[in-house]
């Protein structure tokens, strides 16, 4: 039946029932009143029967009730066992979440307000140390690392940290804090114990191999350096002393190089003003670094800035910057090399040259260690693929940039970029 005919035909038969009787008794007026009174008194008994089935949580359908007050309970109930389903399908999600994060093997830690632990997943036991309890408690009083409170405080989670896990001091965990939503932040933490270990390893080989490499590179050099004063250079041998002498120059470069790397990977940042253009200036009019090109290069000292880092980590950046760039253009081509300020603030080393470029493929892998771009040339260059390695690692140790702009057969230009607050 329609929603509203069973309301409608019960008012009106209703009234006309009263109006018959009234009509009869001489009460007319009177029994219409008393018809739309009972029916007002109706109508405040069902809402308060409604009021009190939903604050007692709504249970049963009600069907007895007719008319449009039946609908509305039929609605309430449908509602509520939609809620229901819901609610099931929702818990069923949550469980499957629960159990998938549960088997990860890095710590997870769901943290809402002022940093309130708020759920945790079993690797977060074991990882660091968490316990149920820990449950509603700050991160902050549970991981007193000094370095991890100051990283959490900070609210700048662009970089990862690496502490001491709190469950074994010998054990390193990488931790990476993720915000969501508003005011959550999801905090995984990663045991990274066996990939340093790895990592010292590989470290530990490189420079063993390196050390134990040089002597015998240096009594090589030493008799070859004698068999070459002794050859006339008109013998058999004289084209091999030569070539066996280039070798060992490309040894040797290659040994300094991957010990520079190992040094930079390894020993702690010292940091001190260091004077850029007199740094500049010195290695500009360098007779050895220049290979006596040293009338090829404009050197342009647009400010005096002076830059908080290392000098001899910034001069071996430079020179390999300032040796590549005579390296790969032509004898007779210039190289402006340009230490300026720009607009934000920035101190900016730009090294250019009007060589043969790098295709636009190549610019990204350029930093890789042994990466050598493969140009068809006249020539043979030498390198060892190192150079822009040894550079990114400098510039990451001062906090700067490399930006790379290059165009084939017209010339690169490398922009070192150091930030504003590295000035001294
Ligand atoms: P290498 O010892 O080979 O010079 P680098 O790491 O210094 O090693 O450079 C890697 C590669 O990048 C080089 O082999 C060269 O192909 C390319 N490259 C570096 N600087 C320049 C430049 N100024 N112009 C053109 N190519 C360059």
């Amino acid at each position: 039946m329609n929603r509203w005919s069973w309301e409608k035909k019960q008012f009106f038969t209703l009234l006309f029932a009263a109006l018959i009787v009234g009509f009869f008794i001489g009460h007319l007026l009177e029994l219409f009143f008393l018809v739309v009174l009972g029916l007002w008194i109706r109508q405040i008994i069902l809402i308060d029967r409604l009021e009190r089935w939903l604050a007692q949580g709504a249970i049963g359908d009600n069907k007895k009730i007719k008319g449009i007050w039946g609908n509305i309970y039929y609605h309430f109930y449908k509602l509520k066992k939609k809620q229901k389903n819901n609610k099931k399908k929702l818990g069923k999600v949550l469980m499957r979440y629960r159990k998938s994060t549960d088997a990860l093997p890095d710590a997870a830690v769901v943290l809402g307000d002022y940093g309130r632990v708020e759920w945790i997943n079993i690797a977060a036991r074991k990882v660091l140390h968490l316990k149920k309890a820990d449950i509603g408690s700050r991160i902050t009083n549970i991981i007193r690392v000094p370095e991890f409170v100051q990283y959490f405080n900070t609210g700048d989670y662009h970089q990862k940290i690496c502490i001491a896990s709190p469950a074994d001091e010998n054990n390193i965990l990488e931790i990476t804090i993720v915000p969501y939503g508003s005011g959550m932040r999801l905090l995984i933490a990663q045991d990274i114990t066996q990939i340093r270990r790895v990592e010292t390893m590989r470290k530990d080989f490189v420079a063993n191999v390196s050390h134990e490499l040089r002597t015998p590179l240096t009594v090589l050099k030493g008799y070859l350096e004698t068999l070459r004063d002794m050859d006339d250079g008109e013998s058999v041998y004289s084209r091999s002393l030569e070539q066996m002498d280039v070798q060992t120059q490309h040894m040797e470069h290659l040994v300094d190089d991957l010990l520079m790397l190992i040094r930079l990977e390894t020993t702690k940042k010292i940091t001190e003003c260091v004077n850029v253009p007199e740094l500049l200036n010195e290695l500009c009019c360098n007779v050895e670094i220049t290979e006596n090109s040293l009338q090829r290069i404009n050197l342009r000292l647009a400010c005096e800035a002076k830059i908080l880092g290392e000098k001899s980590e910034l001069r071996s950046a430079v020179t390999n910057l300032i040796v590549n760039a005579l390296k790969y253009s032509p004898d007779d081509a210039k190289v402006n090399v340009v230490w300026r300020l720009n607009d934000p603030g920035e101190a900016c080393l730009s090294v250019e040259d009007s060589g043969e470029g790098i295709p636009a493929a190549e610019i990204p892998r350029l930093t890789e260690r042994f990466y050598r771009v493969d140009v068809q040339r006249d020539h043979k260059v030498n390198g060892t693929g190192l150079g822009l390695a040894i550079v990114k690692h400098v510039l990451a140790r001062h906090d700067a940039r490399l930006e790379v702009e290059s165009q084939l057969g017209r010339g690169s230009c490398f922009n070192v970029i150091f930030s504003g607050e590295r000035l001294c």
